[in-house]
């Protein structure tokens, strides 16, 4: 393999997609590299009924338009058709069921080692998201729970916790949406550490992405923020968490403090038994390969400005969410975030 190319993509998720739509309009030499075997990256694997928090009209990468749907939020399933297309429409070249292991820099070219070989390059943009590193509080007793336990990551569908007593712990859209679902089948309870803040009916994550971009704003221009002109809830009322709201079963049962045998100990000191505990807490960053090339804290980042490596010159981060651009851990913000990670890229291949 002694081809160098001026820049490898690590990830062929939306994040890296968005990327090559770029790089192929600069007519540079670049690759994908994906360690999956099919299109779709993380949208392969979220729970079935998952669907976008905005509808297809603000939830395209960038050049074509995801197709319209008959139902206002786009399902999980249409999304990876999207990228499926999307990366055929525009002739990506990528090489799937390739795992970068490691990165090492000699002379100012990136050797990229992976299970098939190694790759170089002059520039690399590591697109990995999130899904592959979940996050679990290391909670007092969790090792004593002897019921099941999994990470929203790992979650399909209800079907497998009929009369299973579960608690759902976390405040965000996973949570929301997760136990909106197993409430149908089983008893639920809802842990959240904070009271849930949900987002006006008629709003989606369109909104959110404005309210990024308004903030980005700002502190691009040196402005303060105005927070208080927003409704800066979290929770996208999509069509199954409004009904579960409406069912009177999306409110918190507050946080416990830690686990036992059977189940938790609420803040006030009180037991209750849980045949499972699913943990809709989030995710750091996979970025375990770029280890040999920069300092990464616990959660996975890396200290960037926008999506450039500070320390690592020729390294950009792309879609792991606000670190890296505002709201570039959405479809529609990766536009802005990889059209100037491009624009860095060509400056820097050309001084
Ligand atoms: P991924 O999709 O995870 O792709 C990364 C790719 O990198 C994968 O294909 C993986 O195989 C590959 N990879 C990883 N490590 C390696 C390695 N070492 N070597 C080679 N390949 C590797 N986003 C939206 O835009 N709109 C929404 O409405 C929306 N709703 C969401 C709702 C919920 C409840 C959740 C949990 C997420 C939602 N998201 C939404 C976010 C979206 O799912 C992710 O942000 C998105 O998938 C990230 O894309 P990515 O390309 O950065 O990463």
């Amino acid at each position: 393999m002694d081809k160098i190319f001026d820049t490898i993509v690590i990830g062929a998720g939306q994040s890296g997609l968005a990327c090559g739509y770029y790089l192929r309009k600069a007519k540079l030499k670049f690759l994908l590299l994906d360690k999956q075997s099919e299109p779709g990256g993380a949208w392969l694997h979220a729970w079935d009924s998952l669907t976008l928090f905005s509808p297809a009209d603000y939830s395209s990468l960038p050049g074509w338009p995801m197709p319209k749907t008959e139902q206002k939020f786009p399902l999980r399933l249409q999304v990876v058709d999207y990228l499926m297309k999307y990366e055929q429409h525009y002739q990506l070249p990528i090489q799937r069921g390739v795992e970068v292991t490691h990165i090492l820099k000699d002379n100012g070219i990136f050797h990229i080692h992976t299970s098939k070989g190694i790759f170089q390059a002059k520039t690399v943009i590591s697109a990995t998201g999130t899904w592959g590193n979940p996050y679990i509080p290391n909670i007092k007793g969790i090792d004593k729970f002897s019921g099941i336990q999994l990470h929203s990551a790992h979650y399909k569908s209800p079907d497998n916790f009929k009369g299973l007593k579960t608690l759902v712990v976390g405040e965000g859209n996973s949570g929301a949406q997760i136990v909106a679902e197993v409430s149908k089948v089983t008893e639920v309870k809802w842990s959240t550490k904070k009271e849930p803040q949900f987002l006006p009916d008629d709003v989606d994550g369109y909104y959110l992405f404005n309210v990024a971009s308004a903030r980005y704003r700002a502190e691009k221009e040196g402005r303060p923020f105005d927070a208080s002109a927003y409704n800066l809830g979290n929770i996208v009322m999509v069509p199954p968490v409004k009904e579960a709201r409406e069912r009177g079963v999306l409110t918190s049962s507050g946080s416990f403090t830690e686990l036992y045998d059977q189940g938790v100990i609420w803040e006030n000191g009180q037991q209750e038994q849980f045949d499972t505990i699913i943990w809709c807490t989030g995710f750091g960053y996979d970025t375990k390969h770029l280890r040999t090339v920069v300092t990464l804290d616990e959660r996975g980042s890396t200290e960037t400005i926008e999506s450039k490596s500070t320390t690592t010159d020729g390294l950009w981060l792309v879609g792991y969410g606000n670190w890296t651009g505002y709201a570039s851990g959405t479809l529609i913000g990766l536009n802005r975030s990889t059209k100037q990670t491009v624009q860095e890229i060509e400056f820097f291949l050309n001084s």
